[in-house]
This record gives C-alpha cells, sequence and structure tokens, in this order.
C-alpha cells in the first residue's frame, strides 16, 4: 500500500489515523456484528454515533445554545435554493460575489426573489475579497450572503462583512473547521463536509434558531425545510449516516490535536511554507492579492500553459496528485486542507523547487 499526498479541492484528503479506525470497525461495529453502513438509523447504535458527533461539533465551534445544527443532503449546492426557500420572507437578499460559488447561490436566489449583488471582485478574476465595510444593504434585505473560502479562487474573507444588523449567511465549505470561528456572528454558517471533514453526500448546517420557522416560500417542498430537519434531528428522513460517522470520527481527531485553535496554528504554518516559496520563486507565482489569501486552497501559474501542464504530470508521478487548477482557471491549485500533513506541502516545494532550477 501507498498513499499519496492528495492535493485534491474535494473530495479531498481524510485523516489516516480516521480511515484507519474506519476500517478496522468496518465488519462489526463495537459488538454489533455489522457495518455502520448496514445499520438502522433508528437504532441505539446510530442514535449515539450521531448524538456524539453533534456534541463534538459543538464543542470545537463553540456552538451556542440557540443554534441548531443540521445534518443535510444534497450538497452545498443544494443550499443555494434551500436558503432563499426558507429565509427570503421579504424576497430580497444580498449577495457578496466573490467566486463561481457565490455566483451560483446569487443566480439561484434570483429564482426566489430579488438578489443583489452588492459586492463583486469579478472585474479582476476574483483575485481578491472586495472591501465590505459599508455595503450598500438593503433595508429590507432577509441576509447577506457571503462564500467564506473560495475554493477555486483560494481567497478568504479575513473580516467578515458589515452586514448592517442582517443576519449573515454563510458557505464555509472549504474553511470549515479549519480555524476557530465566532458562531454568533452569523445568522447560518453551513457546507459540505467533502472539503475539509468528510466524505461527500453530507451538508451540515449550523442556523440560529429564530430563522427556522414555518413561515417558508409558497412550494418549498417537505424535504427542503430546515424546520422538519431540526424537529427531527437531522432524522426526518434516512441520515447520510455513514457519512456523518466518519465526519464524527474527524470531529474527534481535532480534539485530540487540540481543536480549532492548534489547527489553525497548524494551517498558518503549513500555508506560509508553499507562500514563502511562491513569493520567492522566479517561476512560480500565486495568482491572489496577499492579504485576501486562503490557507486551503493555494492556486499558482508558472505562467507558461505548457509549463503548468509539465508541471501537474511530473507532480503526479512523483506523488503529488491532483495539482491541476479549477477548469475554469487553469494552473495548479493545492488544497492543504487539515488533513494534508506539513511534511506533504514540505515535499511538494522540494519538488518545485527541482522543477524549477531544471526549468531555467
Ligand atoms: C465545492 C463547493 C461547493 C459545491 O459543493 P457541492 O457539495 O458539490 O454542491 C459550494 N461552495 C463551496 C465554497 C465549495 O467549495
Amino acid at each position: 500500500m501507498s498513499r499519496v499526498y492528495n492535493f485534491s479541492a474535494g473530495p479531498a484528503v481524510l485523516p489516516e489515523a480516521v480511515l484507519k479506525e474506519a476500517a478496522a470497525e468496518m465488519l462489526d461495529y463495537r459488538g454489533t456484528g455489522m457495518s455502520v453502513m448496514e445499520m438502522s438509523h433508528r437504532s441505539k447504535a446510530y442514535q449515539a454515533i450521531i448524538d456524539q458527533a453533534e456534541e463534538d461539533l459543538r464543542k470545537l465551534m463553540g456552538i451556542p445554545e440557540n443554534y441548531k445544527v443540521l445534518f443535510l443532503q444534497g450538497g452545498a449546492s443544494q443550499q443555494f435554493a434551500m436558503i432563499p426557500m426558507n429565509l427570503m420572507k421579504n424576497r430580497v437578499a444580498d449577495y457578496i460575489v466573490t467566486g463561481q460559488w457565490a455566483k451560483k447561490a446569487w443566480q439561484e436566489a434570483q429564482l426566489y426573489g430579488q438578489a443583489n449583488a452588492v459586492a463583486s471582485s469579478a472585474d479582476k478574476t476574483f483575485s481578491y475579497i472586495p472591501d465590505c465595510s459599508d455595503l450598500p444593504i438593503s433595508d429590507n434585505a432577509d441576509y447577506v450572503y457571503i462564500c467564506e473560502n473560495n475554493t477555486i479562487y483560494g481567497t478568504k474573507f479575513w473580516t467578515l462583512p458589515n452586514t448592517k444588523g442582517k443576519p449573515l449567511v454563510s458557505d464555509v465549505s472549504s474553511c470549515f473547521l479549519s480555524e476557530p470561528v465566532d458562531v454568533s456572528r452569523y445568522g447560518m454558517l453551513y457546507g459540505g463536509v467533502q472539503k475539509n471533514i468528510g466524505p461527500a453526500g453530507v451538508v451540515i448546517a449550523i442556523i440560529r434558531e429564530d430563522l427556522i420557522t414555518e413561515d417558508v416560500l409558497p412550494g418549498t417542498p417537505t424535504m427542503l425545510r430546515y424546520k422538519i430537519h431540526a424537529d427531527n434531528g437531522s432524522m426526518y428522513n434516512t441520515p447520510p449516516a455513514y457519512g456523518i460517522y466518519i465526519c464524527g470520527k474527524v470531529f474527534q481527531w481535532l480534539l485530540n490535536q487540540g481543536g480549532l485553535e492548534a489547527m489553525k496554528e497548524y494551517n498558518v504554518k503549513k500555508a506560509a511554507v508553499l507562500y514563502d516559496f511562491l513569493d520567492s520563486s522566479t517561476l512560480f507565482q500565486g495568482t491572489v492579492v496577499k492579504k485576501d489569501r486562503s490557507l486551503m486552497n493555494v492556486p499558482f501559474v508558472t505562467g507558461s500553459a505548457e509549463l503548468d501542464a509539465k508541471f501537474v504530470k511530473e507532480a503526479e508521478a512523483a506523488g503529488f496528485v491532483n495539482l491541476k487548477g479549477h477548469r475554469t482557471v487553469g494552473g495548479m491549485r493545492a488544497s492543504i486542507y487539515n488533513a494534508m500533513p506539513i511534511e506533504g506541502v514540505q515535499k511538494l516545494v522540494a519538488f518545485m523547487e527541482r522543477f524549477e532550477k531544471e526549468s531555467r
């Protein structure tokens, strides 16, 4: 068996310890004589798994009592519709468009009401985060929406926007659990777990209770109502049971690492290895305004599409896989989520140094 260094943006690398534990429990989960995959979600054993997962997530993030934690399906993309269906009471919302995922959310919201783009960084290929300290927030906006870490472009909101009292809704798919957050500053934060937490198929939404109501847009399907999932402990129907089990293991792994403070410290150190190299390299360069750089997704280019392709190919042969940039932007992107060990980034940089010398 040989494991590669997997720089995929998602589904992405998971902690090896978690995979090993799951493997050991595959045939007989703690004396039940079956895999978690085969277990009724109404069983005692499974209830304990989902309860523990929620408790550990609450502990990790310090989630206040007046927020619900929902385990949902449909990917982050389904939230692009669920958010307006459930939260757009006045049918007005303000969107900050900082990349493709924010843009998709904004466009989806237009199906349901007036979705205003109150700021955008499209003018410079989403390579920065606009100043959001004094935006023209609509008086009757139901919420202000951001994508907090832009997976494709590699930017991150290091300062949350001034929403002028409106609830902030944030897509944290690619920065989930990468650092401590103050949940109370959000009306809702959510993410697909396949970037930084677990296997594809689970979406975690953390929503302030007063925003979860029966007052949803007409025609909102039962399955797309937050209240239904909140009232049924995320088990209105069969939840993505095995995925939640793996997420729970990752939560425990994070607690064992020292929690999100420790994770942030590690992530800052890890990202610096790559960014410092990019800043000193004469071949490779980062594509993002420095102050807005993500700790999780690091896009870079050589300036030559041909050389980019050669690099991606040779890197793969050397065991550094999934470094090709998103199909819409080209170049390279190294996603260095929580579970990517710092050695993976150090070895990648050593490989890049060699490639740079040989390309001279
Ligand atoms: C990947 C991603 C999405 C889309 O996730 P799906 O689960 O595939 O729908 C949305 N937002 C962000 C920030 C992402 O990184």
